[in-house]
């Protein structure tokens, strides 16, 4: 910005005026680590405030993306995390190329993350309360499901199942299927799905939690499929996006599409949830649920069959 006066931009220390602004020099954004630009309201923030306040902008409560390390971080007790399974890797199936080799791409996305593959699962405490924990963190590969992320899911779910335990899954997968696997990709999710069945006939409760952004194949499985989805405010959540669904149907779609608060109000979420508010949020509802059990303890109907309570726990 050029006033007539100049800015402060426009002095240096001397306060001799130049211009800064000269097109023949790009432009830098905000330097990524001491100072970061929130992409909602434009302030230019300390990354350490937003960083305490659990990676919120402190100035419009806009939820800046968490990797899964400190989602498990702020959600289960200090040092309770057992993480499970870490012994799968992604393979390269198809020998699938774009404009680049997927083997090749896989061993970047590892460097780039220090992460196998794109899911965490594990078991954990939440207050003291015990829980399976799954996480998919979109920094790899847009938090995309392939073998390795649906095989870890259905193995915690199975694990919930024995452990006869609460499940938890955070979705922070903005790439749904991962196209570069195929059909074993598509296939993940018919499979956690099907598990999730399994473990909501054997009476477990099972909380999704969305957050930005969740599309695609794993928003059209396990993610929509919790006892109790709950979202951060703000989140993009959908199917295909808004530039595919125009591109294919021509349709202009309502204001605010796709986002946590249009879901709520149109009845596809149960609640969102701030972030700083989601330990708690969690501990409550598995209590809640609990409680529900010991109040009705009988699960069988006037003719002796079994009812099939939501929020049974097992
Ligand atoms: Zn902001």
């Amino acid at each position: 910005m050029e006033t007539e006066r100049g800015n402060w931009t426009s002095m240096n220390p001397n306060g001799i005026r130049r211009n800064l602004a000269t097109n023949d020099r790009p432009k830098r954004g905000v330097p990524e680590g001491l100072w970061r630009q929130c992409p909602q309201c434009k302030s230019t923030i300390f990354t350490k405030e937003a960083a305490a306040r659990f990676n919120v902008c402190p100035e419009c409560d806009y939820h800046f993306y968490l990797p899964a390390k400190e989602r498990i971080q702020q959600l289960l007790d200090q040092d309770s995390f057992e993480e499970w399974f870490t012994e799968l890797r992604p393979t390269d199936p198809l020998g699938f190329k774009d404009h680049r080799e997927y083997s090749k791409r896989l061993i970047s996305e590892q460097a780039k993350t220090g992460m196998h593959d794109a899911a965490v699962v594990g078991k954990g405490f939440i207050r003291g309360r015990p829980v399976v924990l799954g996480v998919t963190d979109f920094a790899f590969m847009a938090g995309s499901m392939g073998s390795v992320v649906g095989e870890k899911l259905t193995r915690a779910i199975e694990e919930a199942i024995r452990l006869k335990l609460p499940l938890i899954f955070v979705s922070g997968s903005g790439g749904g299927a991962r196209m570069q696997e195929g059909i074993l990709s598509l296939m993940q999710m018919a499979k956690v799905s099907a598990a999730l069945a399994r473990y909501d006939s054997a009476g477990g409760l099972y909380i999704s939690i969305l957050t930005n952004p969740t599309m695609g194949g794993v928003a059209a499985s396990w993610a929509g499929l919790g006892d109790v989805i709950l979202a951060e405010p703000g989140a993009l959540i959908g199917f295909a996006g808004k530039r595919t669904i125009w591109n294919t149907v021509r349709l202009e779609l309502p204001k605010g599409f796709q986002t946590s608060e249009f879901l709520l109000q149109h009845g596809l979420i149960d609640r969102i949830v701030p972030r700083k508010d989601l330990r708690t949020e969690l501990a409550r509802i598995v209590d809640y649920c609990e409680r529900q059990r010991r109040r009705a303890p009988c699960s069988v109907d006037d003719h002796g069959n079994r009812t099939s309570e939501p929020f049974q726990l097992f």
